[in-house]
């Protein structure tokens, strides 16, 4: 149940988030409504959406309106009104929106919102900023928690790693980390991994647990 080309989703709240979200979903072929009370918002992303709606969504009609029940996704991007951000929600919960993507600004109200019903959840400002502890702690260019215990991780190979065994199982057993990928100097990504040679600016995707990756990222990335 992706989100594919041509399904259509209503992003409520245009602020950075909001707005980050209704642009790449764009990009990727979707039909997206905005929906903003703050008249430059709208003007600046008229015709850069589908469709973008001035109005204050914490009144039902106005959503009702729009259709919003006819919507495959509505995000709820209004995160530092939180009166509105659950005005807002349980309205959709009431009306029977079932994909409902709500966007959190502290813990308390991530919780809240959960206790409505809201199974999507999510802490952008908290998440980017564990994101960046790891990696400027490991040097990485990327790193995405998947669960508590495991991660994945892309940094640039050195020399330091000329000495260690990069056979899967022999890599795994002594460090905890797993390559499981790797972008060779032409640019192609390989999955290839027998007799693995890295050179000096190939780029590798570790997985394993954080803190393995950290460590093993610290000495020898
Ligand atoms: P960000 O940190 O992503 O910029 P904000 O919470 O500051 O998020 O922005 C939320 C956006 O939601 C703002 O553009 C604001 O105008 C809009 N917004 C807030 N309340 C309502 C509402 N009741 N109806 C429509 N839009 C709203």
């Amino acid at each position: 149940d992706n989100v594919s080309e041509g399904s259509s989703v209503a992003v409520i709240g245009l602020g950075r988030f909001g707005q980050s979200v209704a642009l790449e979903l764009m990009a990727n072929g979707s039909e997206v409504l905005g929906i903003d009370d703050r008249e430059e918002i709208v003007q600046s992303l008229n015709n850069k959406l589908t469709h973008v709606v001035r109005a204050n969504a914490t009144h039902p009609d106005v959503l009702d309106q729009l259709g919003i029940t006819d919507f495959d996704r509505v995000v709820v991007a209004i995160g530092t009104h939180l009166e509105s951000s659950i005005l807002v929600t349980s309205y959709l919960l009431r009306a029977g929106v079932e994909n409902i993507w709500a966007k959190a600004v502290s813990d308390q109200h991530g919780v809240i919102l959960q206790q409505l019903g809201v199974r999507n959840v999510v802490f952008p400002e908290k998440d980017m900023g564990k994101r960046v502890a790891h990696l400027l702690q490991g040097d990485l260019k990327e790193f995405i928690q998947i669960d508590t215990n495991y991660a994945l991780a892309m940094a640039s190979a050195t020399e330091k790693l000329s000495g260690v065994n990069l056979n899967p199982h022999e890599l795994y057993k002594k460090y905890g980390v797993a390559i499981n990928s790797y972008r060779d100097s032409s640019g192609q990504w390989n999955h290839d991994l027998e007799n693995l040679h890295l050179t000096p600016g190939n780029v590798v995707i570790l997985g394993g647990d954080p803190q393995a990756i950290e460590r093993f990222a610290s000495k020898f990335l």
